[in-house]
């Protein structure tokens, strides 16, 4: 094992320590019932570098709901898709609101600020549905994170998706306001279904920073040698990341841990340091900006320590 490697292991373990002793854990989302029932008690910690090196702590191979970290992996299939035609039906500004804001769609014409906001996912997701049947466009979405992350036992939590399709009144909203300025192409329910069961997908730690290796890699799979998506691209949705991850926490997230980052409300982030390593992080407990409490300090930690922020040393 080299020194880096030794080294990352160390801080790995002191994180994973230093987050289950911590009493402060942040309130586990409720407004989808199904996420209520999770423990705020767990914590789980995953990095793999570039050169295959992989630290583990916690509860890093428990699968958890990837909610909204879902959202970068329906960008990175719609981009490859549509190229920068995407960017005519969603903006990428901060948005600086909560991520189910009604009020800037209504003053923005329906178009929606970000990918990352719920509107602006919702609508990423209804161009990845178009020409398909939602269970295509939803088998295309689960492969893509069976491949990225190489192991072909990733599923949807269907208790979960059911759950929000129940009480998901806000996201129909959004959606049926976007379909009223003409922004989706589908009947509202079928985007809307497609987009419940990708944000209930279920990782593991160790499964999300697999998936993840290509936003750290100039976008190519290491499993494969295969190119996700150009170089090019994979800057940018980083860099969207790093500007909109984390809602209106974003400002603060880059602040502190300064790397590109997603969050989602299931406590997991996924957390890119360009060029070294994937990292994913999960804690079910939020601060009030939606964002996992212990997984935010675990990062600040992680980025400190190795020396990983890209605003330099
Ligand atoms: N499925 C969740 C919603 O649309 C995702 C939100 C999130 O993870 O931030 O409300």
């Amino acid at each position: 094992m080299t020194k880096a490697s030794a080294h990352l292991d160390t801080v790995v373990s002191d994180i994973a320590d230093d987050m289950r002793a911590r009493t402060e854990r942040g309130d586990v989302a409720t407004y989808i019932p199904e996420l209520a029932r999770v423990s705020p008690k767990h914590f789980g910690i995953a990095v793999i570098t570039a050169d295959g090196h992989v630290a583990l702590g916690g509860d890093s191979d428990m699968p958890f709901s990837i909610q909204s970290v879902s959202k970068v992996f329906t960008l990175t299939l719609a981009l490859g898709r549509y190229g920068d035609r995407l960017w005519r039906r969603v903006g990428r500004e901060p948005s600086g609101s909560p991520f189910n804001s009604i009020v800037q769609l209504e003053r923005e014409q329906g178009i929606p600020r970000n990918p990352f906001i719920n509107a602006g996912a919702i609508a990423v997701t209804d161009m990845i549905l178009s020409g398909h049947q939602p269970r295509e466009a939803l088998g295309e979405i689960l492969s893509f994170m069976r491949f990225l992350a190489d192991d072909p036992t990733i599923s949807i939590d269907e208790a979960v998706a059911a759950s929000e399709q129940r009480t998901g009144f806000r996201n129909a909203a959004l959606a049926n306001y976007m379909k009223s300025f003409g922004v989706l192409d589908n009947p509202v329910e079928m985007t809307l279904g497609v987009y419940f069961h990708q944000c209930a997908i279920a990782m593991s730690c160790k499964q999300l920073a697999m998936a993840g290796r290509f936003l750290a890699q100039s976008g190519r799979n290491p499993s494969t040698g295969l190119q996700v998506i150009q170089a090019e691209r994979t800057r940018r949705i980083n860099a969207v990341m790093l500007t909109c991850g984390h809602y209106d926490g974003s400002g603060e997230f880059a602040y502190r841990v300064g790397l590109p980052g997603k969050s989602g409300v299931g406590g997991g982030i996924l957390a890119i340091s360009p060029g070294e390593a994937s990292i994913a992080v999960w804690s079910p407990g939020l601060d009030a900006a939606g964002n996992s409490h212990l997984g935010r300090i675990a990062l600040e930690t992680l980025s400190k320590r190795m020396d990983w922020s890209i605003f330099g040393a």
